[in-house]
């Protein structure tokens, strides 16, 4: 490949070797990503879509091509993210890793009695779903006392439901039905005319008022909420009716399938005394052995495949999940080990897999299992590229691709291409991070106190109680499953509120939000423009006056393809500003809305004066790490552990003097490389150093090894995890017999 030029990319030329594994690092901001999924992975996918027939390539998007000179013998490329599965409530670990079509196959040729054939076997298959709870495990029913207010009358808002709000057309129907009197509280109306309000289908009215609107028949509250909101899935309802319907609604286990989700012939066909629902239920780790001792030759292709697959989803460090837990309730880096398996087991060969971090979320025991199965496809035949800081996985490549020198525009050149042992001999950050011994602190800090997480029992805890000392930084480690996030995550805040947990999952606003609306001087900003220009600040807001009429101040154009992905393609109109031509004539000091949000947090604080309010804000960014972002970013453009670190940032800012800040992170060098991280220990070691307690939930070896205090969970993952197998010092953790942390602390 030759002349990059994508985002940051400095003409960069690349050889990339067929059929092996190339690593692509460098620090944040650096070029990875911009090279391996916006440069090369955007070319093959630009490559595959011109193959369609045109009547396919007319619906699609068209994709720019990436500014690049020359791309030769690009393969076939698929892209393995740490998108989380969303919404869809019946995708489970055991569909999205296609193992439950060889499961049900396998029951319907030994379950006994037979519920027929494979379809009778799924929760998606109408032959095979319970029919109460449509295969959903779940019914949602509402919950009357919490629906009406019985001390106010119909006119005055008894039906707590925002359709139903004074006013609205459902409100009117309900007060100019002619059925009660409309000003008497509810509690006193007669119960027969409450259920008839309630329930009611297709009731002709008598005498309905003059304001009835619509025909004289009425349907009562409760059918109209059933069909309008109950049956829809959530992502289809407006944030309110989501909102709204938390309220008034209850949720519980479906009755007649226990939450199997499955009709009863499914649920009643065994194999060895278990069903489908019962093999759905258990570990991975334990299904295994239920696997083995099923023996039939006549199905012994069918039993060979669903164990590779179970092996693969233990190999990875999935072995804790259940096939039927919930995919939309996985992490991001478990998510992306579930899609990994998927393509092991699919029989391709010759293509290019391309991996975003893989290495997230995993202990370092995990990521040497990770690194056998990333291998084994590569020895299938197919070229595997990954972008990585993990020093076990830049060890194990065939290839490294190192990118830098810095972050934003101090990055885009290639700093060096060749074998791992040779870039550790290299003065790239990347090599000195490499050669860089751990550095165990040497004298931790006292605590100021402590507090006690006590007898804690949700989901794989085995009744804990430890404490975890103030006024110190402490990292919680442990195998992926063994209950870290249980634990710091759910349990210490549940137990003691006053500790705050930055969270990586996605921020609300979506496309609309950036750094700079997060960090809020998205406002400010619009205030600078306006008082400089005598315009209002509106002009200045994508969201308000100033939003480019194509795009409605999105910047892309979102098209819905159905049967895949939604795909996002830049407005042409705004060419991406997401401004119209209003917004963009105007000027501060010679620059334009577009261009101060393509700027920087340092370019930009330096624009508006290094002692204004937006600078000092703007400055959190750099010191968390963000430096190389620019402050007009979409946020759907930043991993988990970037939006983790933007929180942060705005946590910082708000916080003011940091002596009683408790904060909790989990995986806060997710996506850092090593000299990041670094320099995120130096801001946690000043937020210590002034009076901050941080626990931190971490893999990373040199976070444990810079830690005062350390708890490691343990020993395995789910059943096998839950209890406390280590506190103390990280030096006396490396000497700790019992602990997998420990053992990989020594052998670093
Ligand atoms: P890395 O993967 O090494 O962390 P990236 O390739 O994501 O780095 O980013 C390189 C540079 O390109 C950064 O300055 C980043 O802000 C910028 N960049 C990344 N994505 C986009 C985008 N969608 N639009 C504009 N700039 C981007
Ligand atoms: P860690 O943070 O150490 O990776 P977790 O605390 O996420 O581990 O998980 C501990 C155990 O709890 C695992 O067996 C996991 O499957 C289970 N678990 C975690 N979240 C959920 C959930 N939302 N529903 C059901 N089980 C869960
Ligand atoms: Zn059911
Ligand atoms: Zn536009």
């Amino acid at each position: 490949m030759e002349g990059a030029r994508t985002h940051n990319l400095r003409d960069v030329s690349v050889r990339v070797p067929k059929h092996r594994l190339t690593v692509f690092t460098g620090v944040s901001g650096s070029g990875k990503s911009s090279l391996a999924f916006d440069t090369i992975a955007a070319e093959a996918e630009r490559l595959v879509t011109g193959t369609y027939p045109a009547f396919v390539r007319n619906r699609l998007p068209q994709h720019p091509p990436p500014d690049v000179d020359r791309i030769d013998g690009l393969l076939f490329t698929t892209i393995v993210d740490q998108r989380r599965f969303t919404g869809n409530a019946r995708s489970t670990v055991g569909t999205a890793s296609d193992i439950a079509p060889l499961l049900r196959l396998l029951f319907s040729r030994l379950g006994q009695p037979s519920a027929g054939f494979t379809p009778a076997y799924s929760f998606n298959d109408p032959s095979g779903m319970c029919p109460r709870c449509e295969g959903l495990g779940v019914v949602d029913d509402i919950d009357l006392d919490r629906l009406l207010d019985r001390s106010r009358s119909l006119r005055e808002g008894a039906v707590r439901f925002p359709t139903f709000a004074p006013g609205t057309y459902r409100w009117k129907r309900l007060v100019h039905s002619g059925l009660v009197d409309p000003d008497v509280p509810v509690g006193r109306l007669p119960s027969a005319k409450v259920e008839t309000l309630l329930y009611a289908e297709g009731l002709p009215l008598d005498n309905p008022g003059p304001d009835y609107p619509q025909h004289g028949v009425f349907d009562g509250i409760v059918p109209r909420l059933r069909d309008s909101y109950l049956r829809k899935t959530p992502s289809r309802l407006t944030a309110e009716e989501q909102e709204g319907l938390a309220e008034v609604v209850t949720r519980s286990t479906c009755p007649d399938c226990g939450g199997t989700r499955l009709a009863e012939a499914a649920r009643k066909s065994l194999i060895d005394g278990r069903s489908i629902a019962d093999w759905s239920a258990l570990p991975v780790s334990e299904l295994r052995a239920v696997v083995a001792a099923v023996r039939d030759p006549a199905v012994a292709p069918l039993l060979q495949a669903i164990r590779e697959r179970l092996d693969a989803l233990d190999s990875v460090g999935l072995g804790y999940l259940s096939l039927s837990r919930e995919s939309r309730t996985l992490s991001g880096g478990e998510a992306q080990r579930v899609k990994i398996v998927r393509h092991l087991g699919s029989a391709l060969s010759d293509v290019c897999y391309v991996f975003d971090e893989p290495s997230t979320g995993l202990h370092p025991h995990d990521v040497h299992r990770l690194l056998e199965l990333l291998a084994k496809l590569r020895d299938a035949h197919n070229t595997i590229l990954v972008v990585e800081h993990h020093p076990a996985v830049i060890t194990a490549a065939d290839h490294v691709i190192d990118l830098g020198p810095g972050g934003g525009t101090e990055g885009g050149h290639v700093q060096f291409e060749g074998t791992p042992g040779d870039l550790t001999a290299t003065g790239t950050e990347t090599g000195r991070v490499l050669r860089a011994p751990l550095h165990f602190r040497k004298r931790v800090r006292v605590a100021k106190g402590t507090v006690t997480i006590s007898g804690a029992r949700s989901h794989n805890l085995r009744d804990v109680t430890v404490d975890v000392p103030l006024g110190v930084l402490t990292v919680v480690s442990g195998v992926a499953g063994s209950g870290k996030s249980t634990l710091i995550a759910g349990e210490l805040p549940r137990q003691h509120p006053e500790f705050v947990v930055v969270e990586q999952a996605p921020l609300r606003g979506g496309i609309r939000s950036t750094p700079a609306t997060v960090l809020g001087v998205a406002e400010p900003v619009r205030e600078a423009f306006g008082k400089a220009t005598g315009l209002h600040p509106s002009l200045f807001s994508p969201n308000g006056r100033g939003a480019c009429p194509v795009c409605k101040g999105k910047g892309v154009i979102i098209t819905d393809l159905a049967f895949l992905d939604d795909v996002q393609t830049a407005c042409d109109a705004c060419g991406g500003t997401r401004f119209n031509s209003d917004a963009l004539a105007a000027r501060l000091n010679g620059r334009t809305i577009a261009d101060v949000l393509a700027m920087n947090p340092a370019d930009a604080a330096a624009l508006f004066g290094e002692r204004s309010p937006i600078a000092r804000r703007l400055h959190w960014l750099d010191r968390v790490g963000l430096g190389y972002l620019t402050i007009g970013q979409s946020l759907d453009t930043l991993s988990g552990g970037e939006r983790q670190r933007l929180l942060l940032a705005r946590h910082l800012a708000d916080a003011g003097p940091a002596d009683d800040l408790r904060l909790v992170l989990d995986e806060p060098t997710a996506g850092l490389h090593g000299s990041d991280v670094d320099r995120l220990l130096a801001l946690c070691d000043d937020l210590v150093d002034d009076g901050a307690t941080l626990v931190l939930i971490e893999h990373n070896q040199r976070v444990i090894a810079h830690a005062d205090h350390v708890i490691d969970i343990g020993p395995g993952a789910g059943f096998d995890g839950g209890t406390v197998v280590f506190e103390g010092t990280p030096s006396a953790l490396a000497e700790d017999a019992v602990s997998l942390t420990g053992r990989h602390l020594r052998i670093r």
